[in-house]
């Protein structure tokens, strides 16, 4: 058992590492506050080939290792959470074109999307469905070489640069189980009847824009179907939403590194009954509690992501990492909060914007809920098997 990076991992972590100080920690605090779309820091970015780490080599993106992925996604979200968003549905789009799309589905869109010349989303949430994928409504309809689409998609993470959008739709509503008649669509800008209706507001995660986008009567043309084949689409995009909830769980853990150094540095600073509160035995605790949790969740983050690595299938263990760094995230930034005293709930301290970026890991790539849903059916089949 080894529980090191290996040189290579390491190194890369050092390059990153050096990127987020040098383009996101000077800008992060001030253009969150001003709600700003972090452009320059998305074209450096691109710079990097960061859009095409879960893009193959032979189509000219970084091919990298899901641990290295994991360390990407931990690293920005140290400097801030939302930038890491621009690149998270973008990777979980791009691994789904490279693993289930067609060869000239791949030639035509992969080379872009790993310079970032292109950029790309998914679209599964609809108003009425969310957790309960089955229950979507948006329906494509075939006519001779193209499909018709009507519906309407919700809290669409990088709605308005993704091209083409990676849609969830119903090819077939009558057949059960649904999921049999579902299928997903590249849905490029420009479409005649496929536009963004609003920006949503949002407690945190400002950066990346997050949208309800309509498709009204949009005419997708038939071989933009993912893969060629209809009625694939769910497991197609549950095949692709483990390597999604490594990147929740990596993001989780760089966010509450991030509250444990700020919160070190404030109590090593601020004096109170003589002595800097660092001294006091509550404070320690505190500290205590939130550096071993987050050793925790760093190794299950490593270990579910090095089980994909190995070539397993890793539902169960990205759940398990998803869920628990998640709570980790959102217990650490309210302790360091805490620890910052009325300061932490300044607009003018880092902190905050932990606190509300924090909350949105529970919920995306599927609730906590689902997760133990997930992680115990997946307990229960095997013990099954074995008995
Ligand atoms: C900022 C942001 C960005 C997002 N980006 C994207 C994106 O890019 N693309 C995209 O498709 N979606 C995106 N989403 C949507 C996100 O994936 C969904 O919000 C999430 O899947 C939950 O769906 P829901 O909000 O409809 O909640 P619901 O499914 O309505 O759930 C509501 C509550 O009921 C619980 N619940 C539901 N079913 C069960 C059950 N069977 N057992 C126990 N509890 C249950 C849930 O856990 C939750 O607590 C984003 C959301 C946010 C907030």
């Amino acid at each position: 058992m080894d529980f090191e990076l290996t040189r290579e991992q390491s190194e890369f972590r050092d390059v990153v590492r050096r990127f987020v100080a040098r383009e996101i920690r000077p800008v992060a605090h001030k253009w969150e506050q001003e709600g700003r779309y972090p452009s320059e820091i998305v074209e450096a970015m691109a710079e990097m080939g960061l859009f095409g780490m879960s893009v193959p080599t032979s189509f000219g993106g970084l091919g990298l290792d899901m641990v290295s992925i994991a360390i990407v996604f931990e690293e920005i979200s140290k400097g801030w959470m939302g930038v890491a968003g621009v690149l998270g549905s973008h990777s979980l789009a791009c691994c789904l074109l490279a693993q289930h799309g067609t060869p000239e589905q791949q030639d035509r869109f992969l080379p872009a999307l790993a310079t970032g010349r292109r950029r790309t989303g998914i679209g599964l949430t609809e108003p009425g469905a969310g957790s309960d994928l089955q229950g979507i409504t948006t329906r494509a309809t075939r006519d001779h070489d193209d499909y018709i689409v009507q519906g309407t998609k919700m809290w669409i993470t990088n709605a308005r640069h993704a091209n083409p959008l990676l849609v969830l739709v119903k090819t077939d509503p009558t057949v059960h189980p649904p999921h049999r008649g579902m299928s997903v669509l590249l849905v490029e800008q420009g479409t005649p009847g496929f536009y963004v209706s609003r920006d949503l507001g949002k407690l945190g995660y400002k950066g990346p824009e997050t949208c309800e986008v309509v498709l009204d009567g949009a005419r997708v043309p038939a071989n933009n179907l993912l893969g060629g084949v209809e009625g694939r689409g769910l497991q197609q995009i549950l095949s692709a939403l483990e390597t999604g909830r490594i990147n929740v769980a990596a993001r989780s853990v760089g966010l509450a590194e991030e509250a444990l150094e700020l919160a070190m540095e404030y109590s090593r600073n601020r004096v109170a009954f003589g002595q800097p509160i660092s001294d006091y035995q509550t404070i320690q605790v505190k500290l205590a509690d939130m550096a071993t949790e987050i050793q925790a969740a760093r190794l299950l983050t490593y270990w579910a992501a090095s089980r994909i690595d190995a070539g397993y299938r890793a539902d169960r263990e990205s759940g398990m990492a998803k869920l628990f760094s998640s709570e980790v995230a959102i217990r650490c930034s309210l302790e360091a909060m805490r620890i910052h005293g009325a300061y932490g709930y300044s607009t003018e301290f880092d902190v905050e914007r932990l606190y509300r970026d924090a909350p949105l890991m529970v919920i995306g790539e599927g609730t906590n809920e689902i997760l133990r849903s997930v992680i115990a059916k997946s307990l229960l089949v095997q013990t099954k098997r074995e008995s």
